[in-house]
């Protein structure tokens, strides 16, 4: 899973993807890992897989617990 804080070299530090509800953790084959956002499926503005770190995002909606 994605840190919030730092990344690796298989999961680069995500920036606001790694709380965000519209994010959808992808695993590959390989084990590298990126977001795909769900956004981007309603709405052209947003990037289907999304250049991380992601620092600014009119779509970002933080997690709460019961997500
Ligand atoms: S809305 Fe923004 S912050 Fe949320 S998953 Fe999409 S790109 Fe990341």
């Amino acid at each position: 899973m994605f840190s919030a804080k730092e990344g690796n070299k298989n999961s680069p530090y995500p920036g606001l993807c790694a709380d965000c509800v519209h994010a959808r953790i992808i695993k590959s084959d390989r084990g590298s890992m990126f977001v795909q956002c769900q956004l981007s499926f309603t709405d052209a503005r947003f990037e289907k897989y999304p250049r991380l770190p992601v620092v600014t995002c009119t779509g970002y909606a933080r997690k709460t617990c019961k997500e």
